[in-house]
């Protein structure tokens, strides 16, 4: 039995959901799907780092083990034995996290649409980094808060701005480790100053670190969360050291909000796929992620400074850019009469993409910017598609 002809519903959506847009990367990652195209577009981590086998026997091993509970329904904070070893692994000497304090989301993605539902109103004042992700500055849009960019500097934010516009502010959202869009890292003294700033002014302090663990050379710099525990909100993910499929993230933060954000999650999605946790804690409890991270990182590392020589050995001068030390970005600020959004229509009809930087920017975007990232293509097409980009843009500087 079938209704005929019925009239389409003329949808009247609500007003949060009218301002909602797709991501500029989303739309761009479609057309750079075609296999001509060189794409430094795509945040995607390389497959080539994924551990198929391993999680493979991991998948195995819990479902004949433990495949009753596995294929249950879970709680909504997640499974136990993976908070105990997430709340360890960011454990130090002077600070101690209890698995209480971390709660398991579908990717931290879902961490910042909880934490826009349990502490941004419409209107809020939300500061966020000039340039910041722009994942979050979409997740927080639907909260439909008043973003307050912060001046930053090749350092990441400067403490000292943050004082002089916080007054009523929710939260600062900050991206401490080869930031994305730009790539680049605040140092410890920075980190410090930041967390005293927000400490005296009791504003939360998000610090988001999916890329942390990615330090080519270095031994990663502390985390904000460790010099004040109860002022700052970390936000980790297993997308960029296992798998992004997998879709599995948490969140540390002091209990009366950790309560608050587990009742969303509850109302989001009741609770993170038991399976998928029980089978991370199964591949990485034995010390797994220690000899599998160092592999990702020599790989990026790699690939970075292949693209570095090829911007060195190619690019005109007028275009800078910065040197990562980590993760998976390079940022680029092009003079400022370049528009990179329609230098990226040029350049997808000369088979390479990218993305304009302009997307990452809450208020006043700097057109003459774009990001690259460089970890999922092969050295070889790293040098061609830099070499397209190049001549593109010397031909602009004529
Ligand atoms: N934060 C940042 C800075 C990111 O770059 C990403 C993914 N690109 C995320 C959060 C979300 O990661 P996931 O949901 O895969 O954990």
């Amino acid at each position: 039995m079938k209704i005929e002809n019925p009239k389409p519903i003329d949808w009247q959506f609500s007003t949060r959901a009218e301002q909602l847009q797709s991501s500029v990367i989303r739309e761009i990652l479609k057309v750079t799907m075609r296999p001509e195209i060189i794409s430094f577009a795509g945040g995607l981590p390389s497959p080539a780092t994924f551990p198929v086998e391993r999680m493979k026997a991991a998948f195995d091993t819990v479902l004949s083990n433990q495949g009753k509970v596995a294929l249950q329904y879970g709680p909504t904070d997640g499974y136990g034995p993976l908070r105990e070893w997430i709340a360890q692994s960011l454990s130090t000497a002077e600070c101690k996290i209890s698995m209480e304090q971390v709660l398991m989301v579908s990717g931290s993605q879902q961490a910042l649409d909880l934490i826009g539902k349990v502490l941004i109103d419409d209107h809020s004042k939300v500061l966020v980094e000039t340039p910041s992700y722009l994942g979050a500055l979409q997740a927080f849009s639907l909260y439909q808060p008043e973003f307050v960019s912060v001046p930053t500097d090749d350092n990441g934010l400067l403490p000292h701005e943050v004082a002089k516009i916080a007054d009523g502010a929710r939260l600062l959202y900050a991206l401490p480790n080869f930031q994305n869009p730009t790539g680049r890292t605040m140092p410890v003294e920075r980190r410090l100053q930041l967390v005293e700033v927000c400490e005296k002014l009791g504003l939360p302090l998000i610090e988001d670190d999916p890329y942390g663990a990615l330090s080519y050379r270095n031994e990663p710099l502390p985390k904000m969360l460790t010099m004040n525990p109860d002022g700052v909100i970390y936000m980790g993910s297993f997308s960029k050291v296992l798998t992004p499929g997998i879709r599995l993230g948490y969140v540390v933060a002091p209990i009366p909000l950790i309560r608050k954000l587990e009742q969303a999650k509850q109302a989001a999605d009741l609770h993170t796929s038991q399976l998928t946790q029980m089978v991370v804690y199964e591949t990485i409890k034995d010390g797994f992620l220690a000899e599998h991270i160092p592999s990702i990182r020599t790989l990026y590392a790699n690939q970075c400074q292949v693209m570095l020589d090829a911007l060195d050995e190619f690019f005109p001068a007028g275009v800078t850019w910065n040197r990562p030390e980590g993760g998976m970005f390079i940022w680029l600020t092009l003079p400022k009469h370049i528009d990179c959004m329609h230098l990226l229509e040029e350049a997808i009809e000369q088979h390479v993409a990218f993305v304009p930087g302009a997307s990452f920017y809450a208020n006043a975007p700097e057109k003459n910017t774009l990001r690259l990232s460089f970890v999922t293509v092969p050295p070889e097409k790293i040098r061609e598609g830099v070499a397209k980009l190049a001549k593109l843009i010397a031909a602009k500087l004529k």
